[in-house]
């Protein structure tokens, strides 16, 4: 069999680590593949080579640049070693606009896609998210075993397996910085009346290799060493065995299928030339939004416009009133180091999830510009041991929609499409989650700054999809098969967020990655 996939991303990964495992199935990768600019991939590599003792600060200054937010009261977009490049528009995003507070980066083009800059938060859905989806979590548990094992995968046993199982053996988390010791602390000595309450605290669970971990502290910008996953880790390696032949600068505009087969147009973005693929079977995996958009400028009757699920993202501050060390003073590893979930129903489903940062460097841009003068130095301090940043989520069942709307371009490959909100409401859910963490706080000493907290605007959270969701029964025309098939196509499929039935407020990735794999599995159960 001859497989074409779109993309690098998880999504892709996941589907291209299934097919090659079958000696007998061919696969070729098309991708926009944007990479980070050579003289910082230089500068990485440099550092990659040497002992973290032996870095040049020069070198560390010049990849890890902090973003800065474009409007007060944003979170800032990350960047890689530096660089914005996961973001960067290589034609993906012409044609794309959002109505003010949107966000219109939501299509990657780069080598690797989004996970290039993620946060490397990996939790599976819960089994009662999956009693409502056509899959149950039986079905998904051997393939989110596959991609845990593909990743690597730092974890402990605590109060979350209840909901969230390992599944795999895990790495251990490095030693936590003081602040997270402090809470884990305090949640173990009154965890029976917080979870009373539907609130339990545990360690972040992460993609990142943590036993090789120096924590130099440079996670949220990039790891000098690679540690933290990236899909193009996977491709690196299915390319360097030989398993896959891969294609960059390709962007695919338009896909179909006739008596011979499914059939993909690309631009290469060098040239402006098309070029033709043919294949037995097409993978998309170019993120929930290129999918969508992809598959709207590709059907001969497309819906006037979709709807896409998002797991509504928000920021709040917390402060302790026990100081602990400046976080400035040790080494520490930056990606989120504990979880906190807010359970209203006690069997998972009706969820929001903190991820908590006891301190980045990002953290000073954050702070008051009072705070950065010399003579506020001793505050700045006292401030720094008592603050803790959550970056929070919603289900999508409790969080606004997202309209997309679009239009076929006479002069375009791709067709204009427009993101908004599908209402302006602010989610109930929020304010219950914020009076949870208020009555929360006393017990772990980690009390949330209302005024202060934050809902980001449509899709910010890239935890969105479902504009094209698996149902139950044969495909129609705006839902898939269990194998990502809209009723228009029987050898393409959908395979990233763009056929989640729901999103919720748990990590998104690790499943587009499972689910990908669970469809290349059934494809081939089917098609051998
Ligand atoms: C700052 C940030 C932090 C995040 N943190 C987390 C986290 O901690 N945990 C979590 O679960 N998720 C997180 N996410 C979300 C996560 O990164 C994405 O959900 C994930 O990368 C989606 O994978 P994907 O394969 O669907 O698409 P993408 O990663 O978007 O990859 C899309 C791929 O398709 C290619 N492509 C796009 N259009 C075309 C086209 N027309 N033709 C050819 N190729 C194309 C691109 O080159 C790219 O390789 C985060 C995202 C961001 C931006
Ligand atoms: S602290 Fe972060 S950046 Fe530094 S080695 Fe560990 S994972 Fe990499």
């Amino acid at each position: 069999m001859n497989n074409l996939i779109i993309g690098s991303g998880p999504g892709a990964a996941g589907v291209a680590l299934r097919l090659s495992r079958e000696a007998d199935q061919q696969i070729t990768v098309i991708d926009i593949g944007g990479r980070l600019e050579p003289d910082r991939q230089h500068t990485l590599d440099r550092l990659a080579g040497l002992s973290h003792s032996d870095w040049s600060q020069a070198d560390v200054d010049a990849i890890s640049a902090q973003p800065v937010a474009e409007n007060a009261g944003e979170l800032p977009q990350k960047r890689s070693y530096g660089s914005d490049y996961p973001f960067q528009d290589r034609g993906q995003l012409a044609g794309v606009s959002a109505t003010p507070g949107s966000n219109d980066s939501v299509v990657s083009g780069a080598y690797g896609g989004f996970s290039n800059v993620w946060g490397a938060q990996v939790m599976p859905f819960t089994k009662s998210t999956f009693d409502r989806w056509p899959i149950s979590f039986n079905d998904m548990t051997p393939h989110y075993a596959a991609a845990l094992l593909e990743i690597p995968f730092a974890a402990e046993e605590d109060d979350l397996v209840r909901l969230f199982p390992l599944l795999v053996p895990a790495q251990q988390m490095p030693e936590l910085s003081p602040r997270a010791v402090d809470v884990l602390r305090r949640y173990g000595r009154h965890r029976a009346s917080l979870s009373a309450r539907g609130v339990v605290v545990g360690r972040s669970r992460l993609a990142f290799k943590a036993r090789d971990c120096v924590r130099c502290g440079l996670c949220m910008t990039g790891c000098p060493y690679s540690l933290i996953y990236s899909s193009a880790q996977t491709f690196d390696r299915l390319r360097a065995s030989g398993r896959i032949r891969y294609l960059d600068g390709l962007m695919a505009h338009r896909i179909g299928q006739d008596q011979d087969g499914a059939w993909v147009t690309a631009r290469h973005l060098g040239t402006d030339q098309d070029h033709s693929f043919r294949a037995d079977r097409v993978f998309i995996a170019t993120g929930a939004m290129g999918t969508t958009r992809l598959v709207l400028g590709s059907l001969e009757s497309p819906p006037e416009e979709v709807e896409l699920g998002e797991s509504r993202q928000y920021m709040v501050p917390f402060v302790s009133v026990r100081s602990v060390q400046d976080p400035r003073d040790r080494a520490d590893f930056t990606l989120n180091q504990f979880n906190m979930l807010v359970d209203f129903d006690g069997e998972g489903y009706d969820t929001a999830h903190i991820h908590c940062y006891p301190y980045n460097p990002a953290f000073m841009l954050g702070l008051p510009v009072a705070l950065s003068r010399p003579a506020a130095r001793p505050l700045t301090r006292e401030v720094l041991r008592r603050i803790t940043v959550g970056l929070g989520y919603l289900p999508s069942w409790a969080s606004p929609r997202i309209r997309l709307t679009h239009q076929r371009a006479v002069d375009a490959p791709l067709p204009q499409i427009r993101i908004s909100p599908a209402s302006d409401d602010s989610p109930p859910m929020y304010g219950k989650v914020m009076r949870r963490l208020l009555r929360a706080g006393p017990k772990l000493d980690l009390w949330p700054v209302i005024t202060h907290s934050s809902l980001s605007g449509a899709g910010k959270s890239y935890h969105f999809g479902g504009s094209f969701a698996h149902a139950a029964g044969p495909a129609t025309a705006v839902s898939t098969d269990r194998q990502g098939r809209l009723a228009a196509w029987d050898r393409i499929h959908l395979v990233d967020g763009s056929v989640f039935p729901s999103v919720p407020s748990t990590t998104f990735t690790l499943t587009v990655m499972a689910n990908a794999h669970r469809i290349a599995d059934e494809v081939l159960g089917v098609g051998n």
